[in-house]
């Protein structure tokens, strides 16, 4: 599931300054620019790669949340409607490429003007959205049902998503002549590249629909009931295919990404598939062993502790973790054995217990020697 990793596309260390990000961006641009031979397809991820890394506060972002990009994930949706802790003031706006930099490089390189890539308006598969869901322990032992208010893009129901007034339709861009691309520039540095009045489509609306504003699309807030399956962990990531975004031009919508935060309960911890808990027991249980009374999820047990329990030692009661989220069964439960020291010994207590060492005369720290 990983996405793409834009360290490794411009081939910088996570740690590489500004300016290495720039020199390493130039460098490869120049190699792999369409116009000078190279592949569009390498050269976008370029430039999306330092579009984001180039950014100070995008690339912040990117180090926190990198393994959604490059899936067409769209960070905005963390600002929207039932968003978790990421949503919030100052989300940042991501922008998909930024060809600043590379003109100044064409520029000087090629004698002016910009550069070619083209637009055509072809199937778009949504963009990929992601919602937090808190839950209680429990709810993460059990699995939910919940709603999730997504705030998406959906085909404009006016116009049918042509972004036309009804009535009305699309019709050929004088600019380009309805080929979507206009030229610039004469002979082997001639560009064509894609049409400013249509943007690469052929086709302009004259009329534009009023309920989408000739987008197409709107946004609307929709309630979607996800059900979040039993044993899911704090930060993990659930995906519902097909739940994300409308897509363009016939594509498939894109994906919804419910990220699970799990509240911490006042004794049991997760380890996995595993529940764990800290059992306090005394000096004596700990030295004498004894039966002792423990919860679990499922409720109270009886525990031995055997005679000799070191502080620390993990006993196991097998089957009574969280249910495993792939491959069934459920997890175990780690009861780890915690010996608690008196501290408010009364005159007879700290006689005893001298005795008790003086019977001994244990060496513990032999080893150390
Ligand atoms: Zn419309
Ligand atoms: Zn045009």
């Amino acid at each position: 599931m990983a996405g793409k990793d834009y360290y490794d596309i411009l081939g910088v260390a996570r740690g590489a300054t500004a300016d290495e990000v720039k020199k390493a961006f130039r460098k490869l641009a120049r190699k792999h620019h369409p116009d000078a031979g190279g592949s569009e397809e390498k050269f976008k991820e370029i430039n999306e790669a330092y579009e984001v890394l180039s950014d100070a506060e995008k690339r912040k972002q990117y180090d926190q949340f990198g393994q959604y990009y490059g899936q067409g994930f769209d960070p905005r949706a963390y600002g929207g409607a039932g968003a978790g802790p990421f949503g919030g003031p100052g989300g940042f706006q991501y922008q998909q490429v930024n060809f600043e930099d590379i003109g100044d490089i064409f520029g000087s390189m090629f004698g002016g003007g910009g550069f070619g890539t083209q637009a055509r308006r072809q199937p778009h598969r949504g963009r990929d959205l992601a919602y937090d869901v808190t839950l209680t322990f429990e709810e993460a032992l059990s699995g939910i049902s919940t709603k999730v208010d997504v705030q998406r893009s959906e085909k404009c129901a006016t116009c049918g998503g042509t972004g036309a007034k009804p009535g009305t339709g699309r019709t050929k861009c004088a600019t380009c002549g309805g080929t979507g691309t206009v030229s610039q520039g004469q002979g082997p540095f001639g560009f064509s590249r894609p049409c400013p009045r249509c943007g690469g489509e052929g086709t302009v609306v004259e009329q534009p629909c009023s309920a989408c504003r000739g987008r197409g699309v709107v946004t609307k807030v929709k309630p979607l009931t996800v059900n979040i399956p039993a044993g899911v962990t704090d930060g993990g990531k659930i995906r519902f295919k097909g739940k994300g975004e409308a897509g363009e031009a016939g594509g498939p919508r894109g994906d919804l990404y419910v990220m699970t935060r799990v509240k911490p309960h006042k004794h049991f911890r997760r380890d996995g598939a595993d529940v764990v808990l800290d059992l306090p027991i005394t000096i004596a249980e700990a030295a004498l062993g004894g039966e002792v009374t423990v919860p679990t999820t499922e409720g109270k047990v009886k525990l031995k502790i055997a005679p000799g329990t070191q502080d620390g030692k993990v006993y196991r009661l097998p089957g009574k973790g969280a249910p495993k989220l792939s491959g069934g069964g459920r997890g175990d439960m780690k009861v780890r054995a915690h010996v608690v020291v008196p501290k408010d010994l009364s005159a007879e207590q700290k006689e005893l217990l001298k005795r008790f060492e003086s019977s001994r005369k244990d060496d513990v720290r032999a080893g150390l020697a």
